[in-house]
């Protein structure tokens, strides 16, 4: 008897397609840990065996360090390193320690039951960025406990070519496969800003979560499809479908001619679309020369910082990494964003306690707050200048007002400069990211005061809709592109295009290729994507043909 083709829905954290078996991956939780009480003579030996299983751990994430970087995953490379820094940490060392001496245990309970209640402080927080860190408390914990006890489950152990399922993925376990024997994860929980999906995107890891873990138990072993554009998996596909999405399979980034690539792809009917990229560390810009790309759209300065490609806020230090960019990037156009701090980006530093962050002293409004970080980075800018084609991006302007502030702020310090005989590039244009809906409903106003626009899709969805960005449970529930979110991308392309200047989309939807053909009925020329969706993208914009219709 044939089965009917069954399609779930689940929520996109990584993009592409894969297909592959599900392969039901058994989680560290699910071992059992043996509790027993030693003498006082054997409490130095337990001891040691700790120690020796840290000192594993840690010759483990060095070598793991090494591939990733080989890979090119700085993503990755950044997490590892924070994980080999909490390898360091007193509750990890003295905690447990202590611990064994005081209660006279084994090793892997005593140490089972501190990072119980560690993970458990973390979780109670209430706060996404803490559950992060308790998720790599955990991951550390199941590395040495690995070490420690003998039941474990590795990534060697999963077959080749499968589709990975575990209830949560912790950052090792994307971290740790090769893409060419994993073909995409699934998890039931997960968010998009979580450190596993962070690293399958930069691996090229399609993943969805939000898939039950009863569901799967039903289908384990089954060949299924992973759709991680449209968000869907589909068990016992038609001839049909399996045809059409091997296909799609086929055009991972990776295996796309990149000679064939035009710098500008034409649609069908000749409009000519640019394409940009967005950039958070100097690593991608190699990627950027073999793709072709017409320019950098989008530099979030805040990820050179937490990528420790910047150090520190300093001015010089700025510049200099700043210059380098725009020296390699030759003669391709650099847009810079302002550093985007607050909100879930309070890693760097956050020295004010908000009830509500992302309604609080976030991006521009926080540079506007502490104006010493402005003022450097600003400066920084002002000085590269004269090394490339430098534009300047606004974060989060809400209206004219906050708008004209910045502008003169950075009018002041381009006096300042000139004044010292400091060179500065004569033209700087100056533009603002769409985020806030405000900023739509006054575009006609704001736009007289920018040189160009760019529409930051995440969060002009998460303020629209009033969704948190990193809860899977909203995301998932109004879909990449809200129909309320077109409405108002079309609102600010024609105010751009009566006022003459450019806009782009550089919110992660441009890099989503079931959305393409969207953008560009609403009116959209410029898309500003994720380097590696670079190549697919171009290729889905010459197979397109703009609708002439109206919305
Ligand atoms: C956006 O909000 O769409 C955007 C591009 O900015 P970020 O994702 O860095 O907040
Ligand atoms: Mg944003």
């Amino acid at each position: 008897m044939t089965q009917d083709e069954i399609r779930y829905r689940g929520a996109v954290l990584s993009e592409g397609v894969a297909i592959g078996s599900l392969y039901l991956l058994k989680s560290h939780e699910d071992w059992v840990i043996p509790e027993f009480s030693i003498t006082a003579a054997k409490i130095d030996q337990e001891i040691e065996r700790y120690r020796s299983a840290r000192t594993r751990s840690k010759k483990e994430l060095e070598t793991l360090r090494g591939v990733l970087k080989d890979e090119g995953s700085l993503e990755a490379v950044t997490i590892i390193d924070s994980h080999i820094q909490m390898l360091e940490d007193p509750f990890l060392i003295d905690g447990v320690e202590g611990k064994i001496r005081d209660l006279q245990k084994n090793t892997e309970s005593v140490f089972k039951n501190v990072i119980d209640e560690y993970v458990g402080y973390f979780h109670n927080l209430e706060d996404h960025a803490m559950q992060e860190r308790a998720i790599d408390v955990k991951d550390l914990s199941s590395r040495i406990m690995k070490h420690l006890h003998r039941q474990q489950a590795s990534s060697n152990t999963i077959p080749l070519q499968s589709i990975v399922y575990s209830y949560e993925l912790i950052p090792s376990q994307t971290a740790e496969v090769s893409p060419n024997h994993v073909k995409a994860f699934l998890t039931e929980i997960g968010g998009r800003t979580s450190h596993a999906a962070l690293i399958a995107r930069s691996k090229g890891l399609p993943y969805l979560s939000n898939i039950s873990l009863e569901w799967v138990k039903e289908h384990e072993g089954a060949s299924i499809i992973l759709d991680g554009n449209e968000g869907l998996v589909i068990v016992y596909p038609t001839v049909e479908t399996l045809t059409y999405y091997k296909a799609l399979e086929q055009k991972r980034p990776y295996f796309i001619p990149k000679d064939s690539l035009p710098i500008t792809p034409e649609t069908q009917d000749g409009t000519p679309i640019t394409v940009y990229a967005n950039l958070e560390s100097l690593y991608d810009l190699h990627l950027l020369r073999e793709y072709k790309v017409s320019g950098i759209g989008l530099v979030r300065t805040e990820f050179l910082y937490l990528k420790k490609e910047l150090v520190a806020f300093d001015e010089n230090e700025q510049f200099l990494l700043y210059r380098k960019l725009l020296q390699l990037a030759g003669n391709m156009e650099v847009t810079f964003r302002l550093f985007d701090l607050g909100s879930d980006k309070k890693l760097f530093c956050s020295p004010i306690l908000e009830p509500n962050p992302a309604l609080g002293c976030r991006s521009l409004r926080f540079l506007m707050r502490y104006q010493d970080l402005f003022r450097s980075q600003v400066r920084a800018l002002l000085r590269a200048s004269q090394f490339g084609e430098l534009k300047i991006l606004l974060p989060l302007v809400t209206d004219v007002q906050e708008l004209l502030e910045a502008k003169a702020f950075i009018a002041k310090e381009r006096e300042a400069l000139l004044e010292k005989g400091v060179k500065v590039a004569d033209v700087i244009p100056i533009g603002c990211m769409v985020e806030v809906p405000a900023f739509v409903i006054m575009c006609d106003q704001l736009v007289k005061h920018c040189d160009f626009l760019s529409i930051g899709t995440n969060d002009l969805t998460q303020y629209t809709l009033a969704a948190d960005r990193s809860n899977p449970e909203t995301c998932y529930r109004y879909g990449p592109l809200h129909e309320s979110v077109q409405r108002m991308i079309k609102l600010v392309v024609e105010e751009a295009n009566k006022n003459g200047i450019p806009v782009s989309v550089c919110g992660e939807v441009a890099s989503n290729l079931a959305f393409t053909q969207t953008l560009l009925e609403l009116g959209v020329r410029i898309f500003s994507a994720s380097p590696r969706f670079i190549p697919l993208l171009k290729e889905k914009i010459q197979t397109l043909t703009l609708y002439t219709g109206s919305f």
